[in-house]
């Protein structure tokens, strides 16, 4: 059939590898190509030149440092769910007229003027997204396997010892989506078994030696049917006879009972998570058994944070692992995806403190190291072992590691913590002191983020102009946006945020305890990168960080503004974390310089005081076994950021979705004053919800989406409160948008907002 067969050695164990690689580029290039391809500034082929050339780099640099098997297909133009659901032919039917699969590709990714594209949600507990493939009953699965062997064929032809990668067909159909009244995508899995078969006889074709399989989703809780699917996937597979040697591979945390499923298939390698899981499922009997004949792909090296790796530790755990298993590699815990490309570039780091990272490049260094040293021994990396060691003392000696006054004080402030008096008392008070009419109207914090104030901070950062002047421009957009308020006469209003780059990163910068990179990016979704600020040490406030600004826009209205600050569990949802400590741990740290923030803007004189907390159900644990130690500590760090102020300030917070599913007692329990939520595309639904779980303080549901250009209507803002008033009191109801307005042009935010002010005084004279 084909022609390229170099697969002789099907099969034959490697020692060391990855388990995926980033691919945006080491300085975002795949963004600036893929945004530049929508924007008609780059062609086609410039696209793929520029594509293919970050894929070479990527693959020449594992195979430089000393990997013996790479990862490929790892690439991707957007997301590899939605490769994987271009590959099964199960893009949506929306964008089947679209003759060029590239275009479809985009269309599904981030739609058009008359397509809607698929959703996108958290990839498992990561702050990575992914597309969510709709299944429905017009779905006809059909095998596309033209970008796995474009990419494997081109590894090969350049030499590159490639293994590529796909996910696999149970993590593919739980993460997606029934649609139009199809029954749920896992009980499809018959039709795609034969697209996999084909697909892996077509690699063993086309000279792959080895195939990686992905299945995440094994880590969290399998039903027995799931369980048993497991065992009949895999041993179908195994069972082919024309295929490449199989590496099943799982991460973010244990396969747990999946684990035994899986390795009495016939599988060749199970590729593990040794920083977040353990083997411990089996007991050692069972263990020696089903991994006697395997390669254990022992992920090691954390790919989900940027800490050196404990060397020692590591081949400790390797060597425990030889007996068990018929081979073992060294790897990484999950794909480098999730980590920034290099420390190299980074100067602004101490070097303490750089001495204790270890970014991707220098992951695969210490995955190289692992191997050698067992190859040859630990004289073979002396030197290496000795910069890990010295590096580890470094971490574990740093003063900014261990303040014992600031544990101390967290320790008795946590003792009273909370508000003094319950919700009904705090809110006599506080109508009392805000005077405000029924129905108020507000809005969850920023106002667009227009190019002059982006300009500014631009100009700042290039010492075009000094801080004196970035005050004066952020403090007269401030002004405008106060303007505009008393304009459109809204009650409770903000100062719009504009000296904020981003909800996380503005506090990270003003903490100590946290370090911003220059050039940390990570993906987040598409063409998306985030750059995380990384927490390493005890978090402190030094000084006041909203106070000023806040403080400003009060000064310019009679009516409440509102106090902007970011909770503690959002703030480590999109940081990196310590690891030398329980995250419960460091969100105490965080939420007392937050509580401390909050009660500098009480007494100066600000009466509202919001507190986001957009991450809270991101960092719910994969395993529902794991979650309501979770939420305990959570919650209780809301509580502690928020219950240092007197009953007659008002506290609020903002969730950024409607569907609480589990959390949804822990938003009740966050005991905030008023809680915004997202609203308008579940119709309200969420309020019967909170309404089941006797919910009984201030709510605002979004009353139109942010997230749209289009500017609702009085009337359509109108029945979304009437609606919402047959859910909750008229006394306990809020009327805002959806989320804060930053990404909004001006003139949409003053048309929508202009409505939500006459919708409520519509509805108000109703009552
Ligand atoms: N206060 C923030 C804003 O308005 C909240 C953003 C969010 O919830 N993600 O932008
Ligand atoms: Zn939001």
């Amino acid at each position: 059939m084909s022609s390229t067969v170099t697969s002789a050695s099907v099969g034959a164990p490697f020692t060391a590898t990855v388990t995926g690689t980033a691919r945006i580029g080491p300085r975002r290039e795949l963004k600036r190509a893929v945004e530049g391809y929508w924007a008609g500034r780059v062609d086609r082929a410039g696209l793929e030149r520029i594509a293919a050339g970050l894929r070479m780099d990527v693959q020449r640099a594992l195979v430089d440092a000393g990997l013996d098997s790479v990862p490929v297909n790892t690439f991707s133009y957007y997301d590899q769910m939605l490769d994987t659901a271009a590959m099964l032919g199960a893009l949506p039917a929306r964008v089947a007229h679209l003759e060029d699969g590239l275009d479809r590709y985009f269309a599904a990714a981030r739609g058009d003027a008359d397509t809607t594209p698929l959703e996108m949600t958290k990839w498992f507990d990561t702050n990575y997204h992914y597309i969510v493939p709709e299944i429905g009953p017009d779905t006809n699965f059909r095998l596309d396997a033209g970008k796995v062997l474009g990419e494997l064929k081109e590894s090969l032809d350049a030499g590159i010892p490639a293994r590529p990668v796909i996910i696999g067909p149970i993590t593919f159909l739980l993460l997606a989506k029934a649609v139009d009244g199809g029954a749920d995508p896992i009980g499809r899995i018959a039709e795609i078994w034969p697209l996999y078969d084909e697909l892996l006889g077509r690699l063993r074709d086309a000279g792959a030696g080895w195939v990686q399989l992905d299945e995440p989703a094994l880590v969290g809780d399998l039903t027995p049917d799931q369980l048993a699917l497991v065992a009949r996937t895999y041993g179908r597979f195994a069972g082919l006879e024309h295929r490449p040697a199989l590496l099943v591979t799982s991460y973010f945390g244990s396969l747990g009972p999946a684990l035994e499923e899986l390795a009495t298939t016939g599988v060749e390698g199970i590729g593990i998570d040794l920083v977040r899981g353990n083997l411990d499922e089996l007991d050692e009997n069972t263990r020696s058994q089903v991994l006697r004949d395997k390669l254990l792909v022992a992920g090691v090296v954390n790919g989900r944070n940027v800490w050196r790796t404990d060397l020692d530790k590591a081949l400790a755990l390797l060597d425990g692992l030889d007996d068990l298993a018929g081979s073992v590699a060294v790897s990484t815990s999950c794909s480098l995806l999730h980590v920034p490309y290099s420390l190299a570039d980074e100067t602004g780091l101490d070097d303490a403190l750089r001495s204790w990272l270890a970014f991707g490049h220098e992951k695969v260094r210490e995955v190289v190291t692992l191997a050698t040293a067992r190859r040859h021994g630990a004289e073979a990396v002396g030197a290496a072992l000795d910069e890990c060691r010295a590096a580890l003392v470094s971490r574990s000696r740093d003063p900014r590691l261990h303040e014992d006054d600031l544990r101390a004080r967290l320790a008795d402030t946590a003792e009273r913590g909370a508000r003094r008096s319950a919700y009904e008392q705090r809110r006599e008070l506080q109508d009392k002191v805000l005077g405000l009419p029924v129905l108020p109207t507000t809005t969850i914090g920023s106002y667009p983020q227009t190019a002059a104030i982006r300009g500014a901070r631009v100009a700042l950062r290039k010492n075009e102009i000094d801080a004196r002047e970035y005050t004066r421009r952020m403090k007269s957009e401030i002004a405008q946006v106060i303007e505009l308020q008393e304009r459109l006469g809204l009650d409770v209003l903000v100062h719009g945020e504009p000296e904020r780059n981003d909800m996380v990163q503005y506090f990270a910068e003003q903490f100590e305890g946290f370090v911003a990179t220059q050039y940390g990016w990570v993906q987040s979704y598409g063409s998306r990168c985030v750059r995380p600020p990384i927490l390493f040490g005890e978090v402190r406030r030094p000084r006041p960080m909203t106070v000023e600004w806040i403080r400003h826009a009060q000064s310019l209205t009679s009516k409440p503004v509102k106090g902007m600050l970011t909770g503690p569990v959002t703030i480590l949802a999109w940081s990196f974390v310590r690891d030398d400590q329980p995250l419960a741990e460091s969100a105490q740290q965080v939420a007392l310089a937050i509580r401390e923030e909050a009660q500098d803007l009480e007494s100066s004189g600000i009466r509202v005081i919001q507190v986001d907390e957009p991450a809270l159900r991101e960092l719910l644990p994969i395993r529902s076994a794991d979650r309501a130690a979770y939420l305990e500590w959570a919650v209780g760090a809301f509580r502690l950021a928020t219950g240092g102020v007197a009953d007659d300030t008002q506290v609020h917070t903002h969730l950024c979705y409607s569907e609480f599913g589990e959390v949804i007692q822990a938003i009740a329990d966050l005991d905030a004053d008023v809680t915004s939520i997202e609203a308008a595309r579940s119709r309200m639904e969420v309020l019967d919800d909170l309404t089941q779980i006797g919910f009984a303080a201030g709510v605002g549901p979004g009353v139109y989406d942010i997230h749209s250009p289009r500017v609702p209507t009085v009337d359509e803002v109108a029945a979304s409160l009437r609606l919402a008033l047959r859910a909750v009191p008229a006394a306990r109801l809020w009327v805002n948008p959806d989320c804060g307005l930053k990404t909004r042009a001006p003139q949409e935010v003053e048309a929508a907002l202009s409505n939500v002010v006459q919708a409520a005084d519509r509805v108000r004279s109703e009552l």
